[in-house]
């Protein structure tokens, strides 16, 4: 079966929101791409957009509405899983990275990333979280299945290479679909982004002709702001110490993807949550800059969401079997916990 959206709901171009940014001032203006790098005009939306009834077993997904989501586009670890370690280790066989070489597993986990996505007054918008480096298998993925096209602004958590190592993927977006991308980002990442992305950040050193990622960065601190009518709020958190992160709220939803400990002052940030989406690297105990389980069932605990996700799974959690356990805690403790996993569509209020 094949649903056809509505042209009504379908997403538009990004536009230029610099100046609904509080508390910041624009790195590149909207004037610096007003030009035309292209003599046609690929920029039309996508007519074809579409839900399709394949879903991650090949099995129909439950069809969102029209109204808002979140969309986990990858749910894993830097390294992806199955490891491939894993796969040619000739003296240990992992069973979580057996599991995720086949087809639709719910183990096979890519870098963690979500796509916010939600109707507004000029039709839906997609704003993905992290593009990292494995974004264009993930988009590849997801992207033609779930009819999306249009990347509206990409928001950046912290400037980890399985958080922005994917930047450059967004040239295909920019050459085919639309004329650019806004990235909303914290000071200190764009400064690490001006040496890995240097090409990207100051396109004048690009040799004229070649065709990069048109992006328009937008400077963030941590104080609320306004993504196509969106309000965002940082969530900051520490991931290694001294090591800055950025979570994200989005309406009641609130998403903490690389995190070792949370600052008094985030937790007020965090009042009221319906979803929790939280790091939980590993089931037994925390790394020095990732939650384990056992802590993030604690945060749980004390931030007191509706319900949580967990995301950001190594190799050593069995999606089902952790699952299973984490469902008891239901019953014990009245706490609605689960894993995420990629291609996951969760229907949410913003
Ligand atoms: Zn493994
Ligand atoms: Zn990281």
């Amino acid at each position: 079966m094949v649903l056809l959206l509505p042209p009504a709901a379908l997403s538009a171009p990004a536009s230029c929101t610099v100046s609904r940014i509080l508390c910041k001032a624009p790195i590149r203006s909207a004037a610096a791409f007003s030009f035309k790098r292209l003599r046609f005009s690929p920029f039309t939306p996508n007519f074809h957009a579409r839900f399709r009834s394949t879903g991650v077993n090949g099995a129909a997904p439950e069809l969102s509405s029209l109204g808002p989501e979140i969309i986990f586009l990858g749910t894993g670890t830097s390294e992806g899983i199955p490891r491939v370690s894993c796969l040619t280790n000739p003296l240990k066989a992992c069973e979580v990275c057996l599991k995720a070489t086949e087809p639709g597993n719910k183990n096979r986990r890519l870098n963690t990333s979500i796509l916010v996505r939600y109707p507004s007054t000029s039709g839906i918008r997609n704003i993905l979280v992290d593009a990292g480096k494995f974004f264009y298998h993930t988009a590849l993925r997801w992207f033609p299945l779930f009819g999306l096209r249009t990347l509206d602004a990409v928001i950046i958590t912290h400037s980890h290479a399985d958080a922005i190592g994917g930047l450059d993927d967004l040239r295909d977006w920019t050459n085919n679909v639309q004329h650019h991308i806004p990235i909303y980002v914290a000071k200190r990442d764009f400064e690490v982004m001006k040496k890995t992305h240097y090409y990207l950040v100051d396109t004048s050193v690009v040799t004229p002709g070649a065709a990069v990622s048109e992006l328009q960065f937008n400077i963030i601190e941590e104080v609320p702001f306004i993504v196509h009518d969106l309000k965002v709020t940082p969530l900051p958190v520490w991931h290694g110490q001294g090591y800055r992160s950025l979570g994200f709220r989005f309406g009641n939803v609130c998403y903490i993807s690389d995190v070792s400990e949370i600052p008094e002052e985030t937790y007020s940030l965090l009042k009221d949550c319906e979803l929790l989406i939280l790091d939980a690297l590993r089931p037994d105990r925390s790394s020095s800059t990732h939650f384990g389980l056992p802590r993030a069932l604690e945060e749980v605990r004390k931030i007191k969401p509706r319900q949580t996700l967990f995301t950001g799974m190594m190799h050593l959690m069995d999606h089902d079997r952790v699952n299973e356990d984490l469902k008891k805690l239901k019953i014990s403790e009245g706490l609605d916990v689960q894993l995420s996993y990629d291609g996951l569509r969760v229907p949410v209020n913003l």
